[in-house]
C-alpha cells in the first residue's frame, strides 16, 4: 500500500495472493490484505494533505506542471506496468501496452485542463452587485475500482481529481492492485505530495466499505458492479456524501439493413470478445434488421472462430483470459440458462484450452426474446445475444428495453437513420459505425441502473470540485432598517 508517501504491509501483516488466470495459475504478486485500521491511515493523510498541505493551495499551473510529470513516469515505466496489467488480468500484452499508453495521454489531457479550471462571474444582477462563482477541491476524494481495466479506470478518476485540487484514497481491486499501487509511487517520484495519492489494498468490505461510511472523506467515486454500487450509495446517501457510479452495462448493437456487413461484423466481434467480454461497455445485444441477420451472423461466425486466443504474453494474442475460475463459472452459468429459456447456440458455450490457464470460448446465440435471462442481465463474458427487428421503432424499443444505459453501436450508412436513432436511446455513450471508442476529451457515464455522474472531459472535473457562491456588494448597501 502506499500511504502517506510510504510503502507499508498491512497492520496486521496479512497478505492476498495473485496468480496469473492466463498461465495455469502461478503465483505472481502478494498484496497487503488491508483493513479498517489501514484505511484509517490512509484517510487521515488524505485529509491532513488536503486541509494543510500545498497540493488544494497550489496554481493550477503548478499541478499541471507535475501532472505531465506523472504522465512521462507512466510512460518511462509503460512496460513494466504493461507485465503486471497483463499478468495479474489475463488481457493480451500488447491490449495492455495501448491501455497504458492511452492513460498517459488521460494524464496530459487531465494536466491541460487543470490549468484553466474556472468558475464564474455574474455581472448583471444589479449595479451595486457582483456575484462570483468559486469554484474549488471538493476534498478528499475516496476512489473504488474493479479489475477489468485497472490501469484504464484508475487513469479516468485520479488526473480529474488531483486536478481539482482533491486529495485521492484509492482502494483497486484485491485482483488486479499492481499497477494503481506503481500509478502511485510513480506519482510521488513525479512531484505529487506525500499524502495527495494514497492506495489501501484487500478486499472491498474489509478496507474499502468504510471510504462510504467516513465522514472525513467528501466524494466517493465507485466503479464495479450494480449490486455493491447500490449498498456502498446507499451507506453514503446515509452520510450525505457525494457519490459517483459508474457501473453495469448491457450495451446494444444496432445494425440496420444498409449496414457495412463487413465493417459490422469486424465492430461486432470487437464490441463483445475485447478484453474477453469482461467490459463494461461490451456490445454484448447484438439487435439487427431480420434481412440481413443471417448474412451478418455467417460473417460473425466466421471471424469468431479465427479470433487469435491464447497466452496473454503472446505477440499475437487478441484474445486472453478471464479473471477466475469463479467468473468463467458464472459466465457458463448464463449460457446454460440461455439454451435453457430456448435461446439458439450458434458457437462457443464454455471453457477452450483449459489446460493452459481460464480462456471462455466466443460465445453467440441467436433467436433470443427480448425477455431472456441473456438479453437483460450483464454477464461480463464473450457471449453475444442476437436480437432481430423489423422496423427502427422496434429497434430502438429493444435497445431501450433493460435495466442498463451505459453504451450503444448503430451501424448504418445512412448518417440520419444513425443520428436520430442514437438520439432516442438512452445511453451515456454512443458511437455511430464503431463500438468501445473513446478519448479524454469526451464524457462517459450511465443512465438508468448504468450509474450516476459524468467522468473525463470538462464535465469530470466538475465531480471532483464545490462551486461557491460569493456575493458582493459594490458601494453603501440599501439600509434594511428605514428610520
Ligand atoms: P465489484 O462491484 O465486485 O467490485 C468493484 C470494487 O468494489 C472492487 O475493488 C471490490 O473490492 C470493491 N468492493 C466490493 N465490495 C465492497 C464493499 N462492500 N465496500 C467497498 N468496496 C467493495 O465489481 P468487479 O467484479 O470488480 O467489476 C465488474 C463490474 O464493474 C461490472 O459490473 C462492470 O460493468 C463494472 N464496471 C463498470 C465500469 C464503468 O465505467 N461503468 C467500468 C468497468 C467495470
Amino acid at each position: 500500500m502506499l500511504i502517506d508517501g510510504k510503502s507499508r504491509d498491512a497492520l496486521s501483516g496479512e497478505t492476498i495472493e495473485r496468480r496469473s488466470p492466463g498461465h495455469r495459475q502461478s503465483v505472481i504478486a502478494n498484496w497487503p490484505a488491508g483493513s479498517t485500521a489501514d484505511a484509517d491511515l490512509a484517510i487521515a493523510a488524505a485529509r491532513k494533505a488536503f486541509d494543510n498541505g500545498p497540493w488544494p493551495r497550489m496554481s493550477g499551473g503548478e499541478r499541471s506542471n507535475i501532472m505531465h510529470a506523472v504522465a512521462a513516469g507512466i510512460l518511462a515505466n509503460l512496460e513494466e506496468l504493461a507485465l503486471a496489467e497483463c499478468l495479474e488480468t489475463g488481457k493480451p500484452i500488447g491490449q495492455a501496452r495501448g491501455e497504458i499508453d492511452y492513460c498517459a495521454d488521460m494524464w496530459r489531457y487531465a494536466a491541460g485542463q487543470a490549468r484553466g479550471l474556472e468558475g464564474d462571474t455574474h455581472n448583471a444582477i444589479g449595479d451595486n452587485r457582483l456575484g462570483l462563482v468559486l469554484r474549488e477541491p471538493a476534498g478528499v476524494v475516496g476512489i473504488i475500482t474493479p479489475w477489468n481495466f485497472p490501469f484504464i479506470i484508475v487513469s479516468e478518476r485520479v488526473p480529474w481529481a488531483l486536478g481539482a485540487g482533491c486529495t485521492v484514497v484509492v482502494k483497486p481491486s484485491e485482483f488486479t492492485s499492481g499497477t494503481t499501487v506503481r500509478l502511485a509511487e510513480i506519482a510521488l517520484e513525479a512531484g505529487v505530495p506525500p499524502g495527495v495519492f494514497n492506495v489501501i489494498t484487500g478486499t472491498g468490505p474489509a478496507v474499502g466499505q468504510i471510504l462510504a461510511e467516513d465522514p472525513r472523506v467528501d466524494v466517493l467515486a465507485f466503479t464495479g458492479s450494480v449490486r455493491v454500487g447500490t449498498q456502498l450509495a446507499g451507506i453514503a446517501a446515509a452520510n450525505i456524501k457525494r457519490v459517483g457510479l459508474e457501473l453495469g452495462g448491457k450495451g446494444p448493437q444496432i445494425v440496420f439493413a444498409d449496414a457495412d456487413i463487413e465493417a459490422a461484423a469486424d465492430g461486432i466481434a470487437y464490441g463483445v470478445y475485447h478484453n474477453a467480454g469482461q467490459c463494461c461497455i461490451s456490445g454484448s445485444r447484438l439487435i439487427v434488421h431480420n434481412s440481413i441477420r443471417p448474412a451478418l451472423l455467417d460473417r460473425l461466425v466466421s471471424l469468431s472462430q479465427r479470433l487469435p486466443f491464447g497466452d496473454p504474453l503472446g505477440a499475437t494474442t487478441r484474445y486472453g483470459a478471464m479473471v477466475s475460475d469463479q467468473h468463467i463459472d458464472k459466465v457458463a452459468s448464463y449460457v446454460d440458462k440461455g439454451v435453457a429459456e430456448g435461446a439458439e447456440l450458434l458457437l462457443g458455450g464454455g471453457k477452450v484450452g483449459a489446460d493452459a490457464g481460464n480462456f471462455f470460448a466466443p460465445t453467440v446465440f441467436d433467436k433470443v426474446r427480448p425477455d431472456m435471462t441473456i438479453a437483460q442481465e450483464e454477464i461480463f463474458g464473450p457471449v453475444l445475444a442476437t436480437i432481430g427487428f423489423d422496423t427502427p421503432e422496434e429497434a430502438v424499443a429493444l435497445a431501450n428495453g433493460t435495466l442498463f444505459g451505459l453504451s450503444a453501436s448503430v451501424w448504418s450508412r445512412d448518417l440520419e437513420t444513425a443520428i436520430q436513432t442514437t438520439r432516442r436511446i438512452r445511453a451515456g455513450r454512443c458511437w455511430i459505425n464503431s463500438v468501445i471508442d473513446g478519448t479524454p476529451e469526451m464524457p462517459i457515464g450511465g443512465y438508468k441502473k448504468s450509474g450516476v455522474g459524468r467522468e473525463l472531459g470538462r464535465y469530470g472535473f466538475d465531480e471532483y470540485s464545490q462551486f461557491k457562491g460569493l456575493h458582493m456588494t459594490l458601494g453603501r448597501p440599501q439600509p434594511w432598517f428605514q428610520s
